[in-house]
């Protein structure tokens, strides 16, 4: 029986995300195990195919041309540099590549015909390939699916609510009609959101209502953490603690048991201990690489450093989002949950009880 609902009520939303952390996480890492590996972990690597000069206002972002930011703008990547960093990215375990343009939408021309001979190529060599462009009409998106696109990329970022105090240059609606127009192709979806940014929680539970109301839900969802940069409107902000986004990565695992949890912007500042943690509220998708589009991330020799010594693997290419776990005799926990799946139920009112009375029947 899927588990997957599309009708998630903020305030149920925000009921699990404030569940006692103890709860939070057994409850995410039992959803977790039944619909994944739990030792298998997706690594892409970010390709910033275009850096700089963006005409979007987007509060968070050094690319934006109107902020005053040391990062280095460049024009668009050639396709033999992207194929040597494709070639240098699965050398060290990664299975995707996703490449960024900071572009406010995708324009047909030389420049997407470039963007699709790379497309092309890395789908070559036997990886899968997202694209993060911008906005994008249907008839794009069938081109991109024709070169071989694997994914797209647009990330919701926030609440609607809270969206016009994080970007002013195009609306959340926006947003929407793209990943509509991806869904038109057989690209799939990739789209989550930022933490951090000054929000309410209710802004994030108002994002993940978003993100859970799309039908088919995205098969990967991004959780960053802000990393406020110098010259942007955000560079004051507080980091989050690791403990909203163990929450937030737990929550997302809970209200869509079956999409890829990507643990994204952000990993920097969090410990091994913390980045274990959220691997086990069910987290089981990580960015590669010294660098995430222009922003710091950790060295790919830490992160393979990291998966052996927790025991996890990374996800082989073009392996089926959602892997579910068999039920074994004698796992009564397991059994339980799936035959009355605790989260499939609208209005469903939290029992804090309910796992210990679930043991008690073991
Ligand atoms: S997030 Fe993307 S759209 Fe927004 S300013 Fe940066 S590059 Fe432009």
């Amino acid at each position: 029986m899927s588990q997957v609902r599309h009708n998630w009520t903020k305030e149920e939303i925000l009921d699990v995300y404030n569940t006692p952390l103890m709860e939070l996480l057994y409850d995410a890492a039992t959803i977790h195990r039944k619909h994944h590996d739990p030792n298998t972990v997706q690594v892409s690597t970010l390709l910033s195919i275009k850096t700089g000069g963006c005409p979007e206002d987007c509060g968070y972002c050094p690319q934006a041309a109107r902020y005053h930011t040391d990062i280095e703008g460049n024009d668009l990547m050639s396709v033999s540099h992207v194929k040597a960093q494709a070639l240098r990215a699965k050398s060290s375990g990664s299975s995707r590549v996703c490449m960024g343009a900071a572009w406010r939408n995708v324009k047909d021309g030389p420049e997407f015909d470039q963007v699709l001979e790379m497309v092309r190529t890395i789908n070559k060599l036997d990886m899968e390939v997202c694209c993060t462009l911008g906005m994008l009409t249907e008839n794009q998106a069938h081109r991109l699916a024709e070169a071989g696109l694997y994914a797209y990329n647009h990330n919701l970022d926030t609440s609607e609510d809270y969206y016009k105090d994080v970007i002013s240059t195009r609306a959340f609606k926006d947003r929407l009609d793209t990943i509509d127009n991806v869904r038109k192709s057989n690209v799939t979806v990739c789209s989550g959101g930022i933490i951090g940014m000054g929000e309410q929680l209710e802004d994030r539970a108002g994002m993940l209502v978003a993100l859970t109301s799309l039908n088919p839900q995205p098969e990967s969802v991004p959780i960053n953490a802000l990393v406020p940069v110098e010259g942007t409107p955000m560079e004051d902000i507080a980091p989050v603690s690791i403990w909203d986004m163990v929450r937030m990565v737990a929550t997302t695992r809970i209200v869509m048991p079956e999409t890829q949890v990507r643990l994204s912007a952000g990993r920097t500042e969090m410990s091994r201990e913390g980045q274990a943690m959220c691997f086990f509220a069910g987290a089981n998708s990580i960015f590669a690489g010294d660098k995430l589009l222009t922003t710091p991330n950790p060295d790919v020799s830490e992160d393979m450093e990291m998966f052996k010594m927790l025991g996890l693997n990374p996800q082989k290419p073009f392996t089926k989002v959602s892997q579910p776990k068999t039920v074994e005799a004698g796992d009564s926990q397991f059994e339980s949950m799936s035959e009355k799946p605790k989260w499939s139920r609208p209005g469903h009112k939290i029992d804090r009880n309910e796992n210990a009375k679930a043991k008690a029947k073991a």
